[in-house]
Parts: structure tokens; C-alpha cells; sequence
């Protein structure tokens, strides 16, 4: 049974073969479906995401510049999409941003955090899940399910993750207070709280070979997660197998987060 057979989405956050995004696409095209793909503008990202695709197999996918820091960009976007696929089944939400010199381990590196890096990185990170899906949702008539992703970092204090998990509980936060609000229009929206993977994100983050190392001796299943294992939970989550879950955030960490010491 392929699980999205027939459904179309839309993927944000595509920068290579090592985003979580790419897993999540290749998972979600995998189980039958149709995706677009949105990436930051300029011709490197594009000709970058356009080789992630290749590689993914789906080289032919439509894809288009979305900047979530604009809203001309989102509305462009969205347009655009619009004249494509008419309507949509799933959106990803799977990127982030922090300025990098305040993702550091050093104490006194988070007081030190300027009110503009607080607001961008709240920003692009957790407001913009409200901008995309207010833009998809009149391609979702009949409902839809929309996916953003989160880390521990939201719920506890890792050293070096800093204004990011202030960012990452605003998005918890608002992934709630949006699956309440389009509920009714029986659209819902989770969030995956993935475990540390290398990505080109993951290593802005100071003290990310520690976390690698502490989880895979701490966590139940004695390792670190995988890509490929985030975009299997995600195609869960898109499909029609979660048609009763909303408003949840749902850890795919090989178990680190039930442990206390
Ligand atoms: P990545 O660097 O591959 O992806 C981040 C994406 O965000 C990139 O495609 C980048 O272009 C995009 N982006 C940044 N600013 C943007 C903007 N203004 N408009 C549009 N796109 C923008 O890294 P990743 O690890 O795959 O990150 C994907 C998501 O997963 C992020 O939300 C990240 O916080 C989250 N996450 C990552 C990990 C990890 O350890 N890698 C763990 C948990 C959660």
C-alpha cells in the first residue's frame, strides 16, 4: 500500500542531500506522492536543491525561491503553487535560522543575545509556520496536514542551542495554537522533534559533537537518529494513518527525551 498514493505537497527547507527535508521528500514520493519544493532565492540555492533533487530521483519536481522572512516572497510562492497544483493534501515546514555567533557554548553567550537575532530567529524559525499555512490552507479545501520541525532544545536547556530553543518552544507553541484554530477546517498540524543529524544547520549549533556523542551512549536505542528515519514519521504524520492527531510533537530521537540522567 503506498501511503501518499495520489496526494500532492508542498517541501520548504530542501538545501541538500543531508536536510531533513530531502529525507522527508524522498520518503513522501517514495509513498506516491506529487511534491513541490520551495528554497531560499538566488541561482546556488536553486542549482543546489535542484541537485538534491536529482539525487533524490524526482529532478523534474516543480520547485520555486520562497523566502519566509518575506511575505511578498510567500505570497509569490504561493501563487505559484497554486497555478500548479491547484490544490494540496501536506506542507513541511523543515527550516530554521539563527545567527550563528549566538549558538555558542560559551557562558554568557545567551545573555548577550541582541534583540534583533532574538527576532529574527523567532521569526523565520516559529512565526513563519503561521505565514506558509495561512497561505496553503485555500489549497486545502477538503483538509490537509501540516508538518514543522522542532528539537529537545524547545523543552530543555542544551548548552549552544541557545535563542534557537527559545525559537523551536515557539513553535511548539504555535503548531498548537494553529492545529486549534484550523482544526475545524480539518486541517492538522504536529510538530517532529527530531534528535541531533548532520545537517548544514546542525553544525552552526556549538557543541553538536557532544550532543552526537551523549545521546548515543544515553538514549534507549544507544544511537543517534537518522535522517531517513524522520521522513518515514513524517509520511505518518501526512497520511491518512494520523487522521485523528493534532497539536502533538512527537519525538523521533531514539527515546533520549523519556530519559532523567
Ligand atoms: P538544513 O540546513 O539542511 O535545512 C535548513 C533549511 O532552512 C535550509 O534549506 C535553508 O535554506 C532553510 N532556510 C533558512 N532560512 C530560510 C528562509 N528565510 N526562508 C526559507 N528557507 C530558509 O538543516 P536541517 O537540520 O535539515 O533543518 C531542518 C529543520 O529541522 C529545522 O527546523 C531544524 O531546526 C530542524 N531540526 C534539525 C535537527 C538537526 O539536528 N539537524 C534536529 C531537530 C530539528
Amino acid at each position: 500500500m503506498s501511503l501518499l498514493q495520489g496526494k500532492k505537497g508542498i517541501i520548504l527547507g530542501v538545501a541538500n542531500t543531508n536536510s531533513i527535508a530531502w529525507h522527508i521528500a524522498n520518503h513522501c514520493v517514495k509513498q506516491g506522492a506529487t511534491c513541490g519544493f520551495g528554497h531560499l532565492p538566488g541561482e546556488k540555492m536553486q542549482r543546489r536543491v535542484g541537485k538534491a533533487m536529482q539525487e533524490g530521483g524526482y529532478g523534474d519536481a516543480w520547485m520555486a525561491p520562497c523566502d519566509v522572512g518575506d511575505d511578498a516572497s510567500i505570497e509569490q510562492f504561493f501563487a505559484a503553487a497554486k497555478e500548479k497544483f491547484g490544490t494540496i493534501d501536506f506542507l513541511v515546514h523543515s527550516l530554521a535560522f539563527a545567527n550563528h555567533e549566538y549558538l555558542k557554548k560559551d557562558w554568557g553567550n545567551f545573555t548577550s543575545t541582541p534583540r534583533d537575532v532574538y527576532k529574527g530567529a523567532c521569526d523565520i524559525s516559529a512565526y513563519s509556520l503561521i505565514a506558509v499555512t495561512r497561505a496553503a490552507l485555500p489549497m486545502m479545501p477538503g483538509g490537509g496536514s501540516v508538518i514543522a520541525l522542532s528539537y529537545y532544545g524547545a523543552e530543555k536547556v542544551i548548552p549552544g542551542y541557545n535563542v534557537m530553543g527559545v525559537a523551536k518552544a515557539a513553535l511548539e507553541a504555535t503548531a498548537r495554537y494553529l492545529s486549534f484554530d484550523v482544526g475545524p477546517k480539518n486541517v492538522r498540524v504536529n510538530c517532529i522533534s527530531a534528535g541531533p543529524i548532520r545537517t548544514l544547520s546542525a553544525m552552526a549549533v556549538g557543541g553538536i559533537d557532544e550532543m552526537f556523542s551523549h545521546v548515543s551512549k544515553k538514549a534507549p536505542l544507544q544511537r543517534n537518529v537518522e535522517g531517513d528515519e524522520v521522513g518515514k514519521t513524517a509520511v505518518y504524520l501526512l497520511s491518512d494513518l494520523a487522521s485523528g492527531v493534532t497539536g502533538e510533537t512527537i519525538y523521533v530521537d531514539c527515546g533520549f527525551n523519556i530519559v532523567g540522567l
